[in-house]
């Protein structure tokens, strides 16, 4: 929970500061280097300060919120379209699957950036036994 400024030295993170690193795709530490190499591979470290980032690991999770929130937005425009305008068919083949991938793309950058940020600035990680942390 804890970041290097400018100066190198360690002050605490807000919650909103690593959430809006994740969404810009910062550095969760100094916030100056980039998190991501290409769309969704995560950098091997920070070019800035140099932290690794071999703790990076969110798993599905960033799969998951984006389904939540696409699922949301889309059948909700779905259902909004149908009951307001009710029009044809062909409209929701020509609207919505292109919408559905543009959205997903979008979303899944900026959540995975916020899961990592924060999976840093919580010290989220696999569970290690004492004397597996002691030895490092
Ligand atoms: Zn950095």
């Amino acid at each position: 929970m804890s970041s290097l400024d400018s100066s190198g030295t360690d002050h605490p993170q807000s919650l909103a500061s690593a959430i809006w690193r994740g969404i810009a795709g910062r550095c969760p530490r100094c916030g100056q280097g980039k998190m991501f190499s290409k769309l969704l591979t995560v950098a091997p470290g920070c070019d800035a300060c140099g932290l690794g980032y071999g703790f990076a690991d969110a798993g599905d999770g960033p799969a998951v919120f984006v389904m939540l929130f696409a699922g949301f937005l889309i059948v909700g425009l779905a259902l909004f379209l149908e009951v307001v305008y009710e029009p044809p068919y062909w409209v929701y083949f020509a609207v919505f699957p292109p919408l559905t991938i543009l959205i997903c793309l979008g979303l899944l950058r900026p959540l995975k950036g916020i899961l990592l940020s924060l999976q840093y600035r919580n010290k989220a990680g696999q569970g290690r036994l004492e004397s597996q942390k002691r030895d490092g």
